[in-house]
């Protein structure tokens, strides 16, 4: 027998940073929708990581895909070309439509390649002054953690004491177009802004929001940035979040559920005539664009046409909604979503989400909590619809025993 859950977690908080204050449960494997812990219970991942395990655990062709490239050629950096990076940037284009992608690693450095596109654009075509760019953002974004990006988060939390951050980013409210078109100034370079915010509590924009945007980018010459690193990939029932409207931003970063849920990948997409702006030496990553994950991403590409995982995402998080809105529970004050990215907003006065997601977790429900109010549920999209609806049952009867 290995270690137990606390001999580990005594491990884990003595010899790691405590960066995270995880619930009190420890997994040691994953198949399917599926977690273990070390003491043999069974978990239903209803989290997926954030969005990245869209396929689930260790899908046997990601699995595959994985460990035949890992036998073979893991790294050789961008100084040298690799036979894996060309196919996927080429299943890339072909699948989200971009002439262009510059693959890093995590999604936060996909958000950084696309500030720094963005103010380049700003400074080479556009005629910004150097050092001059304005970006602008939503309030109660998510766009990682480097201490540029969480210089422009509107959360007190993320920003304390990890000041001073750069300047050149002006907040406006999500989901407001009148505000951009305020906010757009001469030296605007990019509105950069999640079509679901994800972190920010699962807040969906009133519809026509994105359309207007698109325009008033269009007319006033700003790129318009979409970070789909959550919303991106199937979650909420499209290919891109984006989609729900028909628009096409300038700039599309993808994260999370592009390395499979097996390794990081991320990556910005644009066309040439924005991504033109990066020349030799201008940026990159010693992993960036590895064989390896190139290898793994290329195959989630594909896994998610041939199994359709938007299409699933739209009908399964269509039934799923239905039932968690139909649930009658005095500590429910919504439930809001889009495909299988969906949040329940809870009566904080009554019960906090942390709460609600450690009783979820005694009967085998893995969630997220986020801020104190809602509660996430983003399966991964191969979960099949009996599993679904009997998660949505055992939502309702922990609730209901909460709320007694
Ligand atoms: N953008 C969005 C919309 C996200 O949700 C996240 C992660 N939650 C990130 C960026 C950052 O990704 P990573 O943690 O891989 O840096």
């Amino acid at each position: 027998l290995g270690p137990t859950t606390s001999q580990l977690r005594y491990r884990e908080d003595t010899f790691g940073a405590r960066n995270y204050a995880p619930l009190p449960v420890v997994f040691s494997r994953g198949e399917g929708p599926w977690l273990w812990d070390v003491e043999g219970r069974r978990y239903l991942d209803m989290m997926s990581a954030y969005s990245a395990v869209s396929f689930g655990h260790s899908h046997p062709r990601l699995v595959r895909a994985l460990t035949e490239q890992a036998g073979r050629l893991a790294l050789t950096s961008r100084a040298y070309s690799n036979d894996r990076l060309p196919l996927m940037l080429e299943r890339l284009s072909a699948l989200l439509g971009y002439d262009q992608a510059l693959p890093v690693n995590t999604g936060v450095e996909a958000v950084e390649t696309a500030i720094k596109a963005a103010r380049k654009w700003a400074h080479t075509i556009k005629g910004v002054p150097e050092g001059q760019a304005e970006i602008i953002v939503c309030a109660g974004n998510f766009h990682g953690r480097t201490t540029t990006v969480v210089g422009f988060s509107s959360e007190a939390q993320y920003r304390a004491g990890f000041g001073p951050f750069a300047p050149g980013f002006k907040t406006i409210p999500f989901g407001d177009a009148d505000a951009l078109e305020t906010a757009i100034g001469p030296n605007t370079a990019a509105f950069l802004f999640e079509p679901i915010q994800g972190e920010g509590g699962i807040n969906i924009p009133p519809a026509g929001w994105l359309t207007r945007c698109a325009e008033i980018c269009r007319t006033r010459n700003v790129l318009l940035i979409a970070d789909e690193v959550q919303t991106g990939l199937g979650r909420t029932g499209k290919l891109l979040a984006v989609d729900h409207e028909g628009i096409r931003p300038d700039g599309v970063i993808l994260g999370k559920a592009l390395g499979g849920g097996l390794l990081p990948i991320s990556a910005f997409l644009a066309d040439e005539r924005l991504m033109q702006v990066f020349r030799p030496g201008d940026h990159g990553s010693t992993f960036g664009g590895n064989p390896l994950a190139a290898a793994v991403a290329s195959e989630a590409l594909a896994l998610l046409a041939d199994e359709k995982l938007a299409e699933r995402a739209a009908r399964l998080g269509a039934l799923f909604l239905t039932r968690l809105q139909a649930i009658d529970n005095p500590l429910i004050r919504e439930v809001r979503g889009r495909g299988l990215l969906i949040g329940m907003e809870l009566d904080v006065t009554r019960v906090t989400a942390r709460t609600a997601a450690e009783w979820l977790l005694a009967r085998g429900l893995m969630t997220k909590d986020t801020h104190d109010s809602v509660l996430r549920f983003a399966p991964p999209l191969i979960i099949d619809e009996a599993t679904l609806m009997k998660a949505a049952e055992v939502v309702g009867d922990a609730l209901g025993d909460l709320a007694r």
